[in-house]
């Protein structure tokens, strides 16, 4: 039941994004001399000269984002005998994982020798980032850089960090672009360019985790906004760019790292992966990873659907709901989100909600209400507030809880579904009319 009502209090896995009139800190740096930037008092503009990081556009390939399995491959390789790869194996995952470190020569067991061996033959290296944005109420923007994969060229994702009192949520991206057409998705417009590597994947946690001092020995920037305790990334959501269900096999590795206990240990409870409905798939994803599953639902006609999700039409409502009815692991403790984007005129409506409530029976949901958040060249627009709260109280009489989020402001544009690669960016004035406006974003419910 919701206690009190106020414009934003249908918000559940979303966080209100808004303009405020203070600048935000934007810098360009190299990634060894962050320190000085995560310590600029909020207001002030701190740019340093873009430097690669020429260790990981060396083209070594990485060890992170590795099975085991692979890893001791890679070592074998190298010459570490058979009887130790093993050890060899554990020692590193915990240095990688546990430690974070990002420098062969940080890993003080390791005899000097083999240190110069993997040094020779692999990177551990972080991505770069191009860009970082701090808002002042402490949600965090990276842009980052990663290297050209085959005669690629680099590519660029944003990554978003979201703190909350008792949680700090990070929304990454699977892939670069999007090979599906979602007609209200800005990423949507954007072709795919490539699918990131379980290493890629990866890196965003660890790299989000660098820097917000969430490896033991890390510390925390001054001033900087992050859950009063527990990890500082509590929670991933998949909900950046891309299909990850469309990059299965890299999103799995990577998942499973990420929530392994001698890996970066998450629980599976707070990852989340969102899915247009990749029917396929959507088994596997919680026998193979377990993690919560997010649906982007958006209509609850197939006609409709066929237009703003058109996936559909290859997996229709009635498999997508099947599908979604034998995901492994559903109970009422472990409820599958359904999303739902609000569209002036086109899904608002109460014979929507209703059919909502229909459509879900039986089914352990949540329902997410996302207003919809406008990109310069849509033709479609967020439904008034008033209906937004209409449509919020009849699911929520239906016995959909929506928990209250309080509003924040925010400054910089930060959305989840957002995230876009450097090459599509707006132009200026495209840019700061996108930002004039009001934005929603995703934080996870545990
Ligand atoms: N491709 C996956 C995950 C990335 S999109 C998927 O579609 O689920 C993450 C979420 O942001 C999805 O629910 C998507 O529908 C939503 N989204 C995309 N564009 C949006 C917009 N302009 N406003 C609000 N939500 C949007
Ligand atoms: Fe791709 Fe998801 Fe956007 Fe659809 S909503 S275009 S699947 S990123």
């Amino acid at each position: 039941m919701r206690e009190k009502c106020s414009a934003f209090d249908f918000l559940d896995m979303q966080t209100i994004f808004r303009l405020s009139d203070r600048p935000v800190v934007r810098c360009m740096e190299r990634w060894d001399n962050v320190m000085s930037v995560m310590q600029a008092p909020a207001g002030l503009a701190v740019k340093a000269p873009l430097i690669a990081n020429s260790d990981l556009m060396s083209g070594k390939p990485s060890l992170i984002g590795l099975t085991r399995e692979e890893m001791g491959e890679a070592l074998a390789e190298i010459g570490v005998p058979q009887k130790q790869v093993k050890m060899r194996v554990s020692q590193l995952w915990n240095w990688l994982y546990v430690r974070g470190v990002s420098d062969f020569d940080n890993m003080t067991n390791v005899a000097k020798e083999l240190r110069e061996k993997l040094k020779a033959a692999f990177t551990i290296a972080r991505p770069e980032i191009v860009e970082e944005q701090i808002s002042n109420d402490g949600t965090r923007k990276w842009l980052m850089r990663f290297p050209p994969r085959g005669a690629g060229r680099p590519v660029e994702i944003e990554m978003v960090y979201i703190p909350e009192e008792g949680r700090g949520t990070l929304c990454i991206s699977s892939q670069v672009g999007c090979s599906l057409t979602c007609s209200f998705c800005h990423t949507g417009t954007q072709r795919l360019v490539r699918n990131l590597t379980a290493e890629e994947i990866l890196a965003q946690l660890l790299l989000a985790r660098d820097r917000l001092g969430d490896f033991p020995d890390g510390s925390t920037p001054v001033g900087a906004y992050v859950p009063s305790e527990g990890r500082k990334v509590s929670n991933i959501v998949m909900m950046g760019m891309g299909e990850p269900l469309y990059n299965f096999e890299h999103v799995k590795t990577a998942l499973l790292i990420a929530t392994d206990g001698d890996g970066l240990s998450l629980s599976k409870r707070r990852v989340t992966l969102s899915t247009s409905g990749v029917v396929p798939e959507i088994f596997r994803t919680g026998d193979e990873i377990g993690v919560m599953l997010a649906i982007s639902l958006h209509a609850v006609r197939d006609d409709l659907r066929d237009m703003l999700v058109p996936i559909n039409k290859k997996y229709p409502l009635k498999e997508l709901i099947e599908a979604c009815r034998n995901y492994p692991g559903l109970s009422n403790a472990r409820r599958i989100t359904f999303e739902y984007v609000m569209l002036k005129d086109v899904n608002d409506s109460l014979e929507d909600a209703k059919m909502l409530v229909q459509l879900l029976k039986g089914v352990p949901a949540k329902i997410n209400l996302i207003p919809f958040n406008p990109w310069p060249g849509t033709n479609y627009q967020c439904s008034d507030w008033a209906q937004i709260e209409k449509f919020a109280d009849f699911i929520n009489q239906a016995g959909y809880a929506s928990p209250i989020r309080t509003p924040r402001g925010r400054d910089i544009l930060a959305a989840c579904g957002q995230l876009k690669s450097e090459s599509e960016r707006m132009r200026k004035t495209e840019r700061l009319a996108f930002e004039a406006m009001m934005i929603a974003n995703h934080g996870a419910d545990d």
